[in-house]
């Protein structure tokens, strides 16, 4: 199976980290789609020298969870709306093929990620369709979608993946983002300290997911599909 993660920023991938590892682990195959380069995502590093810096990043966050990588090359904080990134992600889906889509569930906080969660989830099934004619033959069955982020509206997670056996290659790629977590300060100041304490921050939200489910480590996801092929899914009540 092919599970295809779709994000805006490199780094977003933290959330889901776990589970890609293990959809690895287990024999399947992983992509991820980056919209932009996170050419914004900094104080004080300017945007041309940041954007080398989080490439570099992102490329060895993928090398260590084992997957594939590929960019959409949007501008930081201006991910297009609707239709253009809809269609971008029809033939990246039809080169793909994806079985499974991970992407930020459209309700949460930050353009970006909204856009990016609400075009990847109406591409799967526009890049099903067989007379919508693009370059590349249409892709069914539509794969399933699975969403993460916390939504700005009161919306309970329905799907859980236990990474217990994950949190240490979810803690090496969350290292590899060093730009995001170690030199993340208002005076330009490097405070070696400040990425542990954001993983713990990190480490607590799955743990606490984990509490809800019955394992250490999980992490949480909204389903649409009622049928699920997923074989990492936790049985759910
Ligand atoms: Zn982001």
């Amino acid at each position: 199976m092919h599970l295809v993660f779709v994000g805006a920023h490199p780094d977003d991938e933290t959330y889901t980290s776990g589970t890609i590892a293990r959809h690895i682990a287990g024999g399947g195959k992983a992509t991820l789609i980056i919209a932009t380069r996170g050419g914004k995502g900094h104080w004080k590093i300017p945007s041309a020298e940041l954007v080398k810096i989080r490439t570099k990043e992102m490329e060895a966050a993928a090398k260590t969870l084992g997957a594939g990588l590929v960019w959409l090359d949007y501008e930081d904080a201006s991910v297009p709306a609707g239709d253009e990134l809809r269609e971008t992600l029809v033939d990246v889906y039809r080169k793909l093929k994806p079985d499974i889509v991970i992407t930020f569930h459209p309700l949460v906080w930050r353009d970006d990620h909204r856009r990016v969660g609400l075009t990847a989830s109406d591409a799967t099934l526009k890049a099903s369709l067989p007379l919508h004619e693009t370059a590349y033959p249409y892709h069914r069955p539509e794969p399933e979608v699975y969403f993460f982020g916390e939504p700005m509206a009161a919306i309970t997670p329905n799907a859980y993946v236990d990474v217990t056996m994950q949190m240490d290659v979810k803690h090496r790629t969350f290292l590899c983002h060093v730009s995001q977590w170690a030199s993340w300060e208002i005076d330009g100041s490097v405070n070696p300290d400040h990425a542990e304490k954001v993983w713990e921050r990190f480490r607590a939200r799955f743990a606490a997911n984990g509490a809800v489910c019955g394992v250490a480590y999980a992490e949480a996801f909204i389903g649409r599909e009622k049928t699920r092929r997923a074989p990492w899914l936790l049985p759910t009540a």
